[in-house]
């Protein structure tokens, strides 16, 4: 069984549509894809759709999911969440909040790299983005295109967005104890994403893990491209000793990102014990 649970579409910052991220993972031999794009489940129905209509679909489950924007103690972080109710009302209306939120801090954003000199428009970040939840990728992407920058990854340094960086802006992100709390309100299963990607900026502590573990977290993403070995072998102890299931994910952007389908996986034990704890929503199948 190869389980990959976190990849992006163009409803947030993939360059995928839907139906082609689902066509990406039959491509690439999975029997387990979630589809976790940045506080938004905009994309849930179109994966569903091709999952039927592509031919050889049914041996592709389909997990649906979202990747919340979080903030603890200043340090921004994100949460995945699986299998919840989508309709549940509290949940959503977050959801809503940090994706509305977004416009103002790409508009922001924007008009920072121009004062920079980076002859950027918010309305070439709309047309790149699309109807997707907008993101500092779709910046990064329109530096790219007016030539600031090679790639959208030397876009996100100091000298442009990354995390305090010249032309970073915050957008509203949620406290991950109000986070926990929402997604098992709506019968989701949490899992802490890439909790030790320290290239992104400053990571939240140990203690602050345990504490969100006691609220409710469901487990951590342990093997993830921004994790070395070290931090993985520490993560996956800090998992065990908190009861916390580990997963593993490509955390896929299409062509924004380097990382192909299905390069980290989960463990399928790990996989059934994420089922057996969601009550929100079930895994779609054609
Ligand atoms: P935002 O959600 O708008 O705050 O932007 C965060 C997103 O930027 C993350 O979800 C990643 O997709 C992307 N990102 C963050 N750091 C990097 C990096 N160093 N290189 C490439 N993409 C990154
Ligand atoms: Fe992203
Ligand atoms: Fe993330
Ligand atoms: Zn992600």
């Amino acid at each position: 069984m190869r389980i990959d649970l976190h990849a992006h579409s163009n409803a947030s910052d993939g360059t995928d549509t839907p139906a082609e991220l689902v066509a990406a993972a039959l491509a690439a031999g999975l029997d387990v894809v979630a589809l976790t794009d940045h506080d938004t489940v905009a994309g849930h129905a179109g994966a569903a759709a091709a999952l039927r209509e592509l031919p050889g679909g049914e041996r592709l489950t389909l997990v649906p999911g979202a990747e919340l924007s979080c903030r603890v103690e200043g340090i921004s972080m994100h949460l995945l969440a699986y299998l919840f109710d989508p309709a549940e009302p509290e949940f959503a209306a977050e959801r809503e909040l940090v994706r509305t939120d977004r416009f103002r801090r790409g508009r922001a954003v924007v008009e920072k790299c121009r004062e920079l000199g980076a002859p950027i428009s918010w309305e070439q970040v709309q047309r790149i983005a699309g109807e997707g939840s907008v993101g500092r990728p779709h910046i990064a992407s329109a530096l790219v295109e007016a030539g600031v920058v090679a790639t959208v990854s030397e876009a996100f340094t100091a000298d442009w967005l990354a995390n305090g960086g010249r032309a970073d802006v915050p957008k509203h992100e949620t406290d991950p104890f109000e986070a926990v709390r929402l997604v098992r309100a709506a019968g989701g299963v949490p899992v802490f994403a890439h909790p030790g990607a320290v290239k992104r900026g400053r990571t939240v502590p140990d203690r602050v893990i345990t504490e969100l573990a006691a609220a409710g977290l469901g487990g951590l993403e342990v093997d993830h491209l921004d994790h070395d070995g070290p931090t993985r072998e520490r993560l996956a102890a800090l998992a065990d000793g908190l009861g916390l299931l580990r997963t593993g994910s490509s955390d896929y952007h299409g062509s924004r990102k380097t990382v192909r389908l299905g390069e980290f996986t989960t463990d399928p034990g790990e996989y059934r014990k994420l089922l057996e704890q969601a009550t929100g929503a079930k895994p779609i199948t054609a």
